[in-house]
């Protein structure tokens, strides 16, 4: 039995979810993030591996957005964990900002945590103060510092 087979998608109300078929502990390695077809561009369907890199990721793709998840995608390895203890049948969910640096289609959240992010359309509109708290992945923290390092031209700016 490989590692996909232990998820499963549900379809409730045209809504996908990602089921997990088994328990996994903390920190537990569930599956290989598979690569499927790579392009430039995000779509609703695709996972953001580097910089310029989106990749549709089979069943993955049924994994929804939660600001308290209980998976993390490690792009960098093209592996998902466990970053909590997962009971067989829960759903399964990941921080999409921590692959995502501006998604094509942003949502509003309504996953009633309390630390819920409501705008979910990629890192670069989030706050360090929220980003701080989360997993993210080798592209996302090199884009924030690029971002961080442009910021000094606005000397240049001022003072020439
Ligand atoms: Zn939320």
């Amino acid at each position: 039995m490989s590692a996909m087979d232990t998820l499963t998608i549900k379809t409730e109300n045209k809504f996908r979810s990602l089921i997990s078929k088994r328990a996994y502990t903390k920190g537990e390695l569930i599956c290989e993030i598979p690569t499927e077809k790579v392009v430039n561009k995000a779509n609703r369907y695709t996972v953001q591996i580097e910089r310029d890199k989106h990749t549709n990721v089979g069943k993955l793709a049924a994994l929804n957005h939660s600001c308290d998840p209980n998976v993390i995608l490690d792009t960098e390895h093209l592996l998902m964990y466990a970053c909590k203890d997962i009971e067989k049948g829960e759903e399964l969910s990941f921080f999409y900002p921590a692959t995502e640096w501006e998604m094509d289609a942003p949502f509003i959240c309504l996953c009633g945590s309390s630390s819920c992010i409501h705008v979910v359309a990629g890192a670069r509109f989030l706050p360090l103060s929220t980003l701080e708290h989360h997993f993210l992945n080798k592209h996302i923290r090199e884009m924030m510092i690029e971002l961080l390092e442009n910021t000094e031209q606005h000397l240049s700016k001022i003072i020439s």
